[in-house]
């Protein structure tokens, strides 16, 4: 169910202290520790899951939660007129924290592009 290495597995459970956001029992939301965005928040489900490569049928219900929980909490931070949801995967993907998590970046005014077209 947790991993008692991972960064992520211990701000669930509080032994690495953070500013939560949002919690239920299967989700939970904090600020990103370096925001890149005026509104930076990671939303993690609360099992360890590594990656999205990892997560199976049985995660579903908080990856979805994920997805519709993650409007609300960007509003509630002041992004109230769209915001972005990346998960970043695995080498390509260039995910650093093997714990699946959701960014969600906004602010008052809109995001750069997501990537810049290379040609
Ligand atoms: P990734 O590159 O894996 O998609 O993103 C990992 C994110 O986790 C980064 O944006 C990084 O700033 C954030 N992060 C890493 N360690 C911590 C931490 O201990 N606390 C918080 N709040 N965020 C962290
Ligand atoms: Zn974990």
């Amino acid at each position: 169910m947790q991993d008692p290495n991972c960064i992520f597995c211990k701000i669930v459970r509080g032994e690495i202290p953070s500013r939560k956001v949002y919690e239920d029992d299967a989700v939970f939301a904090f600020h990103d520790i370096h925001p890149v965005a005026p509104v930076h928040l990671l939303m993690v489900p609360k099992e360890h899951v590594a990656s999205l490569s990892e997560a199976q049928e049985a995660h579903t219900q908080a990856l979805g939660r994920i997805m519709v929980r993650a409007a609300r909490l960007a509003a509630q931070e002041g992004a109230d007129d769209g915001f972005r949801l990346i998960v970043n995967s695995g080498r390509v993907g260039r995910q650093e924290v093997m714990h699946v998590h959701a960014h969600v970046l906004g602010g008052k005014e809109p995001l750069g592009t997501m990537l810049p077209r290379s040609r």
